[in-house]
C-alpha cells in the first residue's frame, strides 16, 4: 500500500487541482490509475443524455475509458515503464510525467517521441489526446515568449506556474480552442456564443459563452483555453488564454452520445473495449478565473501566431499518427497472412501502399526531431515543415488506408461470430473446424477480424477518422502554412541563377 499525502495547496495551485489529487508518498510528483480516478470524482458538472452524472468514473460509457487511462499512470510508476514515461528533476530527483518537461534539447524531444510511443502501444493511438498530449500550448507559450512578453511581461511567470502545477499534480489537461458552430456569416462581435470575460474582477475574471467539440476534458482535470484562428473583428475581451478545472463552477459539460456501450468484452470489440474519449460542448455560465491563471488577455499578437504556437501540439499529433501507421502496416500484413492471400500480386501492392503510408510518415518524423532548432527564446522543437508536410501526408491518405484495410479483410469483416455464439457447445466446435485461416486457427482469425472491425468500421473508428482529420488544424490550414513557412529559396535561386532572372 502506498501511502498518500495531499499537495501543497497554495491560492493559484489550489483553483486548478481542488482537493481531489492524491499523490504517492514514494514519488511526489506522480500518481497512479487509482489516484487519477479519485481525481476525477470533484463535482464537476458533465451531462450525458440529457442527465446530470453524479460520478464518471461509474458511468460505463466514460468508465473504460477512464480504466484506460488510468493504466497510462499505471505505467508510469512501473518501474519496468517508468523511463519511458517520466522524467527526473534534476533539482529536487522528483520523478515527473516527460509530458510536462520544456524540451530544451534533442534528446528532449526523443524523451518525448518514446513516451508517445509508447502511449500509442497502450491504446493503440485511438485516444487523440492522452495524458501525453495536454501541455502543448503552455509549452508553446515559453517557446515563443520573446514574440508574447512585450504585451503580457507577466506571463512567462504565470506559464511556468502553470507548468510546475502540471509537473507537482500530473494533471490530464485538454485543450478548448474552438468555437462552437454557429451562423459563420455573422461578424465576431454579434457571435452569441463565443467565449468572453464579461467581467474584470480585482481577483480575476469572470467568463461567459461556449466552446466546441471539447475531447476528454469530461475525464481529465483541466483544460488551457485558448481563441480559434483569428479574425480582425474579434471583440478584445475574447481575446483570452487561460487554464480552468473540469469542475470549476458554472462549466457545464454536455457530452455527444457513445460510441461505446462501456460493457464490450475483449474478445468481441478487442479496441472497443477500452472506450473512447468523450467530446464535449462547454457552456460558460459565469466561470471565474484568477489573474494568475489568465496567461494573456488583450494581446493581439496572439492572435497573429496562431499555428506558431499550435507546432509543439502538431508535432505531438503527427508523430502518434506515425505510430498509428506502423500498426496498420502491421494490421495489413496479418490480414493476408491470416487468409493466405500474399502471394496475389494485387493484394501484396495494397500491402505496400498501407507500408508506403507508414514509411513515409516515419521518415518525416524522425527527419523533423533531427533537425530541429531551438526557438530564441530556447525551446527545442521539431522542424515545422516537416511536420506540416508529414501531418498533411497522414490526414490525406488516412481514408485511403483505413479503406485498403477493409478491402483486404473482404467478408472478414462481416463473417465474425461473437464470443457467445462460439462457446454454444452445438456451434463451437463446428465453427473451430469451418472457419481457420492460414496459419491462425478460427478464434484467432476471428479476434483478429474483431479488432480490424474496430479500427476501421466501427463508430468509434469513424469519430477518430473525423479526429485524425480535423483536430488542432484541417488540411487546409495545413496547406496554408506550408504555403506560409517551408523555406523554397534554394531551389528559387537555382532557377533564378540559370536563367538570370
Ligand atoms: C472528434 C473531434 C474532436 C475534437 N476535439 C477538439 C478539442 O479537443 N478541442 C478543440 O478545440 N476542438 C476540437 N474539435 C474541433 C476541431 O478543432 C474543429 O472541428 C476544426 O478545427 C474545424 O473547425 P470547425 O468544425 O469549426 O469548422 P467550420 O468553421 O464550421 O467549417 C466547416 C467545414 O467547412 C470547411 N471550411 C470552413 N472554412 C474553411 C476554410 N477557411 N478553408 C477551407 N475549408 C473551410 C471545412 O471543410 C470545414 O470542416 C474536435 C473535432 C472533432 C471532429
Amino acid at each position: 500500500m502506498m501511502n498518500i499525502v495531499t499537495p501543497v495547496q497554495d491560492g493559484a495551485r489550489h483553483f486548478l487541482v481542488g482537493n481531489q489529487v492524491a499523490r504517492s508518498a514514494g514519488q511526489p510528483w506522480l500518481r497512479d490509475g487509482k489516484h487519477y480516478r479519485q481525481s476525477l470524482r470533484d463535482g464537476r458538472h458533465v451531462i450525458l443524455g440529457g442527465r446530470d452524472v453524479a460520478d464518471v468514473t461509474a458511468e460505463p460509457s466514460l468508465g473504460t475509458a477512464i480504466e484506460t487511462l488510468g493504466s497510462y499512470f499505471d505505467a508510469q510508476v512501473a518501474i519496468e515503464t517508468q523511463d519511458l514515461l517520466t522524467t527526473v528533476d534534476p533539482a529536487t530527483g522528483n520523478r515527473f510525467s516527460t509530458a510536462w518537461l520544456v524540451p530544451r534539447s534533442i534528446d528532449d524531444l526523443k524523451r518525448y517521441d518514446a513516451m508517445i510511443r509508447h502511449s500509442t502501444t497502450l491504446t493503440f493511438g485511438v485516444f487523440g489526446r492522452p495524458p501525453d498530449y495536454g501541455p502543448v500550448k503552455a509549452v508553446s507559450f515559453v517557446a515563443w515568449n520573446h514574440l508574447i512578453k512585450e504585451k503580457d511581461p507577466e506571463a512567462l511567470g504565470k506559464i511556468e506556474h502553470f507548468l510546475q502545477t502540471g509537473r507537482e499534480n500530473n494533471l490530464v489537461s485538454s485543450d478548448v480552442i474552438i468555437d462552437v458552430q454557429a451562423n459563420r456569416k455573422l461578424p465576431m462581435p454579434d457571435r452569441q456564443a463565443r467565449l468572453r470575460v464579461v467581467e474584470e474582477r480585482k481577483d480575476g475574471v469572470v467568463l461567459c459563452g461556449a466552446k466546441a467539440g471539447n475531447s476528454v476534458l469530461a475525464q481529465g482535470n483541466i483544460g488551457t483555453v485558448s481563441m480559434p484562428p483569428p479574425d480582425p473583428t474579434m471583440p478584445e475581451e475574447c481575446n483570452i488564454w487561460t487554464a480552468i478545472p473540469a469542475n470549476a463552477p458554472g462549466l457545464k459539460m454536455i457530452l455527444r452520445e457513445p460510441n461505446v456501450s462501456g460493457r464490450e468484452n475483449r474478445e468481441d470489440n478487442p479496441l472497443n473495449a477500452a472506450g473512447e474519449e468523450a467530446d464535449c460542448i462547454l457552456l460558460f455560465d459565469h466561470v471565474f478565473v484568477p489573474w494568475d491563471h489568465v496567461f494573456s488577455y488583450k494581446n493581439k499578437t496572439l492572435g497573429q501566431i496562431y499555428t506558431t504556437l499550435g507546432q509543439f501540439a502538431f508535432w505531438k499529433i503527427a508523430n502518434r499518427l506515425a505510430y498509428r501507421g506502423e500498426i496498420f502496416a502491421g494490421a495489413a500484413q496479418l490480414i493476408v497472412d491470416a487468409l493466405g492471400t500474399d502471394h496475389v500480386p494485387a493484394v501484396r501492392a495494397m500491402v505496400a501502399e498501407v507500408i508506403s503510408y507508414a514509411a513515409i510518415l516515419r521518415g518525416m518524423m524522425t527527419a523533423a526531431v533531427e533537425t530541429a532548432q531551438p526557438t530564441e527564446s530556447g525551446v527545442m522543437l521539431p522542424n515545422h515543415s516537416f511536420v506540416t508536410a508529414g501531418r498533411l501526408h497522414a490526414i490525406e491518405h488516412y481514408p485511403r488506408i483505413m479503406q485498403i484495410l477493409r478491402d483486404l479483410s473482404g467478408q472478414g469483416l462481416i463473417g465474425r461470430v461473437p464470443q457467445a455464439a462460439w462457446e454454444r457447445e452445438d456451434l463451437g466446435d463446428l465453427l473451430d473446424t469451418y472457419l481457420p485461416g492460414y496459419r491462425l486457427d478460427a478464434r484467432e482469425k476471428n479476434r483478429l477480424f474483431n479488432f480490424i472491425w474496430d479500427m476501421t468500421c466501427s463508430s468509434s473508428a469513424m469519430r477518430v477518422a473525423l479526429f485524425e482529420n480535423i483536430n488542432a488544424t484541417p488540411a487546409p490550414a495545413l496547406r496554408e502554412e506550408l504555403y506560409r513557412s517551408h523555406d523554397r529559396s534554394n531551389g528559387m535561386n537555382l532557377i533564378r541563377r540559370k536563367l538570370g532572372l
